[in-house]
């Protein structure tokens, strides 16, 4: 591999390369997951790529996920056995080849309170049966991930210290992936297609594209260079429509809520707390980075024009607040929120009556003029939707490459759990950094090392790394999508000076 680093220099640089000579094999559009997942599968099959971003790295729906890599078993109870099962595997390269360093395997315990009946605790047992057979098909080992099982009302207690005692008669605790962070599996993703040779461009949009090319405008300088390909590829996500013609999108809106640790007295697991009246369908409070916990999910039809950050209804708030409060002892309330994060799920318009009713199977498009779309689908799949959307673009193009190698190329940072355990540094940074922790801690002295202020874990050295090497440009760069320090305001506000800090170097 060449050099992964992402920084301003390069950007320049390559943008220069790409005005000398704007012929390229694959142009992929847009830098979410599913674009960054693209440009590592075409870079690693030998393909010259340009990875063309509008504003930066993980900008869209990519930040805003719950952040867990899904066994599928959602999808199971609906039937949709093949989505499951493609989840599964995925959720197994991530968490055992690709991404050991950033995904974790994660329990997620649903208490059993009176408001559960025995029937609906059946069933759910019944489901999370069906989800360790999944795991076992899917071949990933309840080494990696356990088996579910029951557990005693003090274990629940255990790992959720403010769920309610009375009434409780146990638990059912399930596993699932989770990672560290969403946006920095996509910088990850873009930063090894880099290593790969590709052009990683942010802040470079793209107004117009068909199967041939597109025009590429850098926002910060105005140049555009006229960009010619074999392959065009759109992962633009819930912006997809605005660049293929005739298709159309029916946005749905996930709204989650930052609360602090200390409200939920240390949660260790996912708590997972069924909405009453619909079975299977859950709000869940999930451990965070940065002592905070997420609470999830809303499932809302966002028609209209896609604003650039959602935002969350003043009712979703009530909703997971009032659903998360049925589990606890003494009831969250607007105080506790730290902040709110809401994020557009790209779903295929196929005229369902509500958008949970949407299949979540990703869609590869492709149009008239060749310019082929990648659609749907979760950050879980992305590497399988990447795969297929290029395989229908060398398919059509006849452009000679080596074979998909993505199942067990590891991302920068990954490597074994032994040897990520063997890594010197704290734990929290092999979480996010993998075996680059200790190129973290070498970025300066311990006055470095230390939390850049007193909202967060971040470090003074982490700013300078993401500035040198993960493509930051500036402070919303640095706090909103290589830091998560921006989803809490008042924790943004008092990081802003070290970010402008890092940024003069
Ligand atoms: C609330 C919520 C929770 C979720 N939770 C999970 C979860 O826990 N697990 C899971 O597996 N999945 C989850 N998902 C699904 C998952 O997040 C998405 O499927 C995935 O992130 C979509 O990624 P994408 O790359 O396709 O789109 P995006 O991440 O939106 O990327 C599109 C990119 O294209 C860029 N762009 C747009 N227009 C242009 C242009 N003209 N020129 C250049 N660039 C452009 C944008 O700036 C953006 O960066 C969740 C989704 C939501 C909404």
């Amino acid at each position: 591999m060449k050099n992964t680093s992402l920084n301003a220099d390069r950007r320049t640089r390559e943008l220069d390369e790409l005005d000398a000579d704007p012929r390229v094999d694959v142009l992929v559009i847009g830098a979410g997951v599913t674009g960054a997942g693209v440009a590592l599968d075409a870079a690693s099959r030998g393909l010259s790529v340009v990875l063309a971003e509008k504003r930066d790295l993980a900008f869209g729906t990519s930040r805003w996920s719950s952040k867990l890599v899904h066994g599928g078993l959602r999808y199971l109870a609906s039937g949709q056995v093949g989505i499951a099962h493609e989840s599964a595997v995925e959720r197994g390269i991530l968490i055992n080849r690709t991404a050991p360093h950033l995904v974790r395997a994660f329990p997620q315990v649903i208490p059993l309170h009176p408001s559960v009946s025995a029937k609906d605790a059946a069933l759910t047992r019944v489901g999370l049966l069906a989800g360790d057979l999944l795991r076992m098909a899917a071949h990933t080992s309840s080494a990696t991930l356990p088996r579910s099982r029951r557990i005693s009302p003090a274990e629940v207690v255990r790992h959720a210290p403010t769920v309610r005692a009375a009434g409780l008669r146990g638990g059912l605790m399930g596993w699932d992936g989770q990672l560290n962070d969403d946006a920095r599996l996509v910088v990850a993703l873009a930063r090894t297609a880099a290593g790969f040779g590709a052009k990683v461009l942010t802040r470079t949009e793209v107004k117009q594209a068909t199967g041939a090319g597109a025009v590429l405008t850098d926002t910060l300088t105005g140049r555009s260079i006229d960009v010619g390909a074999r392959v065009v590829i759109n992962a633009t996500g819930v912006w997809a429509g605005e660049l293929a013609t005739g298709l159309t999108l029916r946005p749905s809106r996930g709204t989650h809520l930052v609360v602090s640790q200390e409200a939920f007295g240390g949660l260790s697991c996912g708590l997972t707390v069924p909405v009453p009246g619909h079975f299977g369908r859950y709000v869940f409070a999930l451990p965070a980075p940065d002592d905070r916990v997420y609470v999830g999910l809303t499932d809302e039809d966002a028609p209209g024009p896609v604003p650039d950050e959602p935002r969350a209804a003043e009712s979703e708030i009530d909703f997971l607040l009032e659903t998360i409060n049925l589990a606890l002892a003494s009831g969250l309330t607007r105080h506790d929120v730290l902040g709110t994060f809401s994020g557009l799920r790209p779903l295929l318009d196929t005229g369902s009556g509500t958008t949970a009713d949407i299949s979540r199977k990703h869609q590869v498009i492709t149009g008239a003029d060749g310019l082929i779309t990648v659609v749907g689908g979760k950050l879980t799949t992305y590497r399988r939707m990447a795969q297929d959307a290029l395989d229908a673009g060398i398919a059509r193009s006849g452009v000679a490459c080596g074979p998909c190698r993505t199942t067990t190329l590891p991302l920068v940072g990954a490597a074994s759990r032994a040897q990520l355990g063997a890594v010197r540094a704290p734990g929290r940074l092999v979480h996010r950094y993998g075996t680059e922790a200790s190129n973290v801690l070498a970025v300066g002295g311990p006055e470095l090392n230390r939390p850049i202020c007193g909202a967060t874990e971040v470090t003074t050295a982490e700013l300078l790394f993401a500035v040198r090497h993960e493509g930051a440009l500036d402070v919303a760069d640095l706090l909103d999508r290589r830091t998560r320090i921006g989803l809490s305001p008042e924790a943004r506000a008092t990081a802003v000076a070290a970010a402008e800090a890092a940024l003069a170097g």
